[in-house]
C-alpha cells in the first residue's frame, strides 16, 4: 500500500448509509468498494456486521475479492458494559468480517457515558481498553472513533484525552476524533486539535466531520492542515441528516490547492465520474452545484463571464476542470451576449461566418422569447434550429398534413383511444395509426 500523505478513508457505504436515501445492496456495496480500490482509497469501511445481515453478507462477498489497495475495515461498538470482550456478540461479529482492519467507536462525551450508555466513567474506559487490545491481540489494526470528540472535549478536555490515550495505550493504530454532531466551528476544532498533538502525535490521528454546519469539508481540511494523518469522508458527502464531509471535495481540495497527495495523479482526474458513478448506483440525481464534480461547477451564463472565460478561463473558473475530469459548459439565456452566440454555433457545428448582423439577430430572438417563459439554457436542440431559422438554413423535416385522436370508454371496459396521423416528406405521403391507453400513448 502506498502510504501517501494523507490517508483517505472511505465510509461511504457505512456511514453513508445512514444518509436518508442512501441504500445499497451487498452487491452494489462491493461495486462501489471495488471502484474505490482501483482508484487508491487506502480504507474502506463496508459497514457494520453485527449491526445487518446485509453488511454481514457484503463481507462475506468481499472475502473473494483480492482487494490491491484498500484495506477493507468493518466497524462496530466497544463491547458491551459489563461483559468480556472475548464472549461480546458484536465484536465477534467484527472478526468475522476477517478484514485487515477493524474500526470501533467508543463514547468521549462524558454525558453520553452517563445518560446514555448509562455506566460509569471507569467501566467506559474499561470497555475502550478491553475491546482494543482484544482486536489488537486477534492481530487486527484497530482504527478508534472517538465519538463526540469535539464536544467532549468542550464539556470535559481532561475525560476526552483520557478515552483516546486508553484506546492508545490499549494498542490503537488510529485515534480519529469525531465531530459526530457536526455543530463544531473551524477555529474552535483547530484549537482543539493544536492541544491534542501536544500529547497526541499527528501521525497517530485522524479526523472525522459531520456537515450539520456546512463545514465537514473545511473541518476535514483544517484538520489535515495541522497535521492530522487520516482524514474520513463520503462520495458526496451522503450520510445523516446532513451528511459527512464530501471525500470528492476533501481530495480535490488537498491534491489541487494543499498540494498534498493522497490518491495516484490519475485518479484525481477520475473524480468527476466517480461521483457520478456513486450517485447513479445510490439512484439520488447528482448535484448540479457540488465543487469540482457537479453539471454546473465550470458553467457560465452571464454575457460577461462568458465573454471572459472565452479570452481566459482563469477569469471565472478556479482550476482547469480536466483536472478532475470535469468540463466547461456555457450556457444560452437572456443574459447572454454575441460571444456566447459565437461560442454555441461553433460547440453545434453551425457556421455563423463573419456576418455579425445574424449573430444579433439571434441575440435579440432569444431575450425576447426568454421574456415570453421560454428557456434555452438546457435546450440546445431548440437553440440549433432557431439559429438556424434565422440564418435561413432551417429545412421543415415533414410537414404535418393531419392527425386523428379518437377516444372512447363503454360501460367497465377500460377506455381506448385510436390516433392517426398523416405527414409528407418531399412530396411522398406517409399514414400511421395506432392504439393505446390515452392520447399520447396511442400517438
Ligand atoms: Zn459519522
Amino acid at each position: 500500500m502506498d502510504s501517501g500523505d494523507v490517508l483517505v478513508y472511505d465510509t461511504t457505504l457505512r456511514d453513508g448509509t445512514q444518509g436518508e436515501q442512501v441504500n445499497f445492496s451487498a452487491e452494489e456495496k462491493l461495486r462501489i468498494a471495488l471502484r474505490l480500490d482501483e482508484m487508491g482509497f487506502h480504507y474502506i469501511e463496508g459497514g457494520w456486521p453485527g449491526s445487518n445481515p446485509k453488511d454481514a453478507r457484503f463481507f462475506e462477498l468481499a472475502k473473494e475479492v483480492p482487494f490491491r489497495h484498500t484495506r477493507l475495515t468493518a466497524f462496530g461498538s466497544t463491547r458491551k458494559p459489563h461483559t468480556e470482550a472475548a464472549s461480546c456478540p458484536h465484536i465477534a461479529a467484527m472478526l468475522q468480517a476477517e478484514t485487515p482492519s477493524v474500526a470501533i467507536f467508543g463514547k468521549t462525551w462524558d454525558l453520553h457515558v452517563s445518560e446514555i450508555l448509562n455506566v460509569s466513567l471507569e467501566e467506559n474506559l474499561d470497555m475502550i481498553r478491553d475491546s482494543v487490545a482484544y482486536l489488537k491481540h486477534k492481530g487486527k489494526e484497530v482504527i478508534f472513533d472517538a465519538e463526540h470528540f469535539f464536544d467532549g472535549y468542550k464539556n470535559n478536555p481532561a475525560y476526552a484525552r483520557r478515552v483516546c490515550e486508553t484506546a492508545l495505550f490499549a494498542g490503537a493504530d488510529m485515534i480519529v476524533l469525531c465531530d459526530t454532531n457536526g455543530g463544531t466551528m473551524t477555529h474552535d476544532l483547530t484549537a482543539i486539535i493544536r492541544e491534542v498533538i501536544s500529547y497526541i502525535p499527528p501521525h497517530l490521528l485522524g479526523i472525522h466531520a459531520h456537515n450539520d454546519c456546512g463545514l465537514a469539508v473545511a473541518n476535514s481540511l483544517a484538520a489535515v492542515h495541522n497535521g492530522v494523518k487520516m482524514v474520513h469522508g463520503t462520495i458526496n458527502g451522503y450520510g445523516e441528516r446532513c451528511g459527512n464531509a464530501d471525500l470528492v471535495s476533501i481530495i480535490g481540495n488537498l491534491h489541487l490547492k494543499m498540494n498534498r497527495k493522497c490518491l495516484p495523479e490519475a485518479s484525481i482526474r477520475e473524480l468527476t465520474h466517480l461521483s457520478n458513478y456513486v450517485s447513479d448506483i445510490a439512484n439520488i440525481p447528482p448535484l448540479n452545484s457540488r465543487p469540482f464534480v457537479g453539471r454546473s461547477a465550470f458553467t457560465h451564463k452571464g454575457g460577461v463571464h462568458v465573454d471572459a472565460v472565452l479570452k481566459n478561463p482563469m477569469a471565472y473558473e478556479h482550476i482547469n476542470p480536466e483536472l478532475v475530469g470535469n468540463h466547461e459548459r456555457v450556457l444560452v439565456s437572456d443574459l447572454s451576449g454575441k460571444s456566447t452566440i459565437a461560442f454555441k454555433a461553433r460547440e453545434l457545428g453551425i457556421d455563423l461566418g463573419n456576418e455579425m448582423s445574424v449573430n444579433k439577430k439571434i441575440v435579440q430572438k432569444i431575450k425576447i422569447m426568454e421574456d415570453q417563459g421560454y428557456h434555452f439554457d438546457s435546450a440546445e436542440g431548440s437553440l440549433s434550429v432557431l439559429m438556424k431559422k434565422i440564418k435561413g438554413e432551417f429545412k421543415e423535416p415533414f410537414v404535418l398534413e393531419s392527425f386523428q385522436v379518437f377516444n372512447a370508454k363503454t360501460g367497465d371496459n377500460p377506455p381506448i383511444t385510436q390516433a392517426s396521423i398523416k405527414i409528407s416528406v418531399g412530396g411522398e405521403e406517409e399514414l400511421t395509426a395506432a392504439e393505446g391507453n390515452g392520447p399520447v400513448n396511442a400517438g
